[in-house]
């Protein structure tokens, strides 16, 4: 049987080891953490439990075709909901908005609580919709990096429509267009920050991302996203995969072009396939450190990257749901600060994800376990001591304000995830969240591969490469790569 060795057990990871071993591999994975997951883990802190990174779930059927790849019913392993309140939003002159996935009922929200109307809202989701149709087989279901991808007609198709994406000009000016009110104009731009990029740079392309959480729904796993990971890790090792955990790979092993295998301290370990699930910029600077390096492709810009306050709260908040933006008054000066002055403003955007709304074990009875988190740039070795303390008081006043409390008396418990922990925690080059940005029209094409041009049977997957960061995409990069490898 040919053997395959995964660098990594992230989300990417996994769904490739579940994949290959399908395709007749014996596959192991080899993870640096005593836990799998990467950046979808959980962790206790007293009687609350919090899913540490990823909280909003969106295209669960790449989950679900894991299972069914594998025989299985996906029901029985792994189950969600889907949310009828996707979101609720918050402005300090206290508009509030609910998303409903139900649209009519968003719409009517917009009209009752916004100087838009329901016309605005539906023509902006039917143009997420058109780009969606336009780009999804070609950019985020195929390699951008084989001949066969541009030689197939619904590609030529998807071309002759370039004009529809529009590419050229900015979200924030795109959505200026779609809305009257400034409200709204934020809520679309919002969608910017799901792949960690700036909708006053990244083209109106990215309008996209509505669609998925909108028009395809947001969704609730059973017992909270790290169901997600626990599920996958299961059904995998029914598969066979072994998963050896607190393993740091050292070097990917290369002979005449042709990947060999891995060394951990030392030791050399065979492999007919070597897929690596480490953010691509380290893989290149730590594993395969003599090899050329792909210079112009290791500098692109990288994502926002986040500073999340985990609080325990001793109170239940019944205007809040699962998700819950309180926007900044200032969008625009928010993300120059991040991506330009690398920093954080002072009227940040507050992000709160309760999912004891959901899963009530998650947190004690009367309790609520609050995900705070903001939007921040990636480390540059910023002085992180002085901007989360700032940044705390600011998030608690915001907070204070809008929900008329004194929260810092409710935080039960605290314990905080910044740009340094993400890095240090799951090897992402400067704790960036989805790899490297969407800032211009030629992200896309910017990002790395799925396979090496220069070393035979070695992969790549996860956020930091083609398509992208996010679950839905990270489990497309594992696809992607299984696509290409060779049945046994
Ligand atoms: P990663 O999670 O990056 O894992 C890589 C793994 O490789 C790690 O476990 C690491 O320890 C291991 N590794 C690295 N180097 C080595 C080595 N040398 N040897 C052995 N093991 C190694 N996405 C969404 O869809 N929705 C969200 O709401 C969302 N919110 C997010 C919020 C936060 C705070 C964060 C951090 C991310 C969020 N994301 C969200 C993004 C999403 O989490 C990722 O895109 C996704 O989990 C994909 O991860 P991955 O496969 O690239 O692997």
């Amino acid at each position: 049987m040919p053997k395959a060795i995964i660098v990594g057990a992230g989300l990417a990871g996994i769904a490739s080891a579940i994949r290959l071993s399908i395709k007749g591999y014996e596959v192991a994975v080899y993870e640096a953490n005593d836990y799998a997951g990467g950046k979808l883990s959980d962790f206790k802190q007293g009687d609350f439990r919090f899913d540490a990174g990823p909280s909003l779930f969106t295209m669960p059927q790449y989950v679900d075709e894991l299972f069914e790849l594998a025989g299985k019913n996906p029901k029985d392993d792994f189950e969600y909901e889907k949310l009828d309140t996707i979101c609720k939003y918050f402005w300090d002159d206290k508009t509030t908005l609910t998303a409903f996935a139900d649209v009519d009922k968003f719409a009517t929200e917009v009209e009752e609580n916004t100087k838009s109307d329901a016309k605005e809202l539906k023509n902006f989701l039917k143009k997420s919709e058109t780009i969606y149709d336009i780009t999804h087989e070609v950019f985020l279901e195929k390699s951008l990096h084989l001949l066969n991808t541009y030689t197939n007609t619904n590609t030529a198709k998807s071309f002759l429509r370039f004009g529809e994406i529009d590419a050229f000009r900015t979200m924030a000016k795109a959505n200026q267009s779609f809305f009257k009110d400034d409200k709204m104009v934020q809520y679309a731009n919002r969608f910017a920050t799901y792949n960690g990029s700036n909708p006053y740079k990244a083209p109106a392309t990215l309008n996209i991302i509505p669609h998925l959480e909108q028009n395809f729904g947001a969704y609730f796993p059973k017992g909270g996203m790290y169901a997600i990971t626990k599920s996958l890790v299961k059904l995998a090792e029914d598969l066979g995969v072994v998963f050896k955990y607190n393993i740091i790979v050292d070097d990917i092993v290369v002979e005449d072009k042709i990947v060999k295998g891995i060394k951990v301290k030392q030791q050399f370990i065979a492999a007919d396939v070597v897929i690596s699930n480490m953010d691509v910029y380290f893989t290149y600077k730590k594993l395969l450190k003599d090899q050329k390096q792909p210079q112009q492709i290791l500098k692109q810009e990288r994502s926002s990257s986040a500073l999340i306050f985990y609080w325990g709260i001793k109170q239940e908040f019944k205007q809040l749901s699962l998700h819950n933006i309180f926007f900044s008054n200032n969008y625009k000066q928010e993300f120059e600060a991040i991506f330009k002055d690398e920093s954080i403003c002072n009227d940040p955007t507050v992000y709160v994800n309760i999912s004891s709304k959901y899963h009530i074990e998650d947190a004690p009875k009367g309790c609520e376990n609050w995900f705070t988190m903001v939007n921040v740039p990636n480390n540059t070795g910023q002085n992180w001591e002085t901007l989360i303390a700032e940044t705390r008081k600011n998030i608690i006043k915001k907070l204070n304000k809008n929900l008329e409390v004194d929260l810092e008396n409710l935080i039960e418990n605290e314990s905080i995830l910044d740009p340094r922990t993400i890095e240090s925690k799951t090897s992402s080059f400067r704790g960036s969240l989805y790899g490297t940005s969407s800032n211009n029209q030629f992200a896309a094409f910017l990002r790395h591969a799925n396979f090496s041009k220069q070393i035979k049977n070695l992969y790549f997957v996860g956020g930091s490469v083609h398509p992208g960061g996010g679950i839905p995409l990270a489990l497309l990069s594992a696809k992607i790569v299984a696509d290409m490898v060779k049945e046994h």
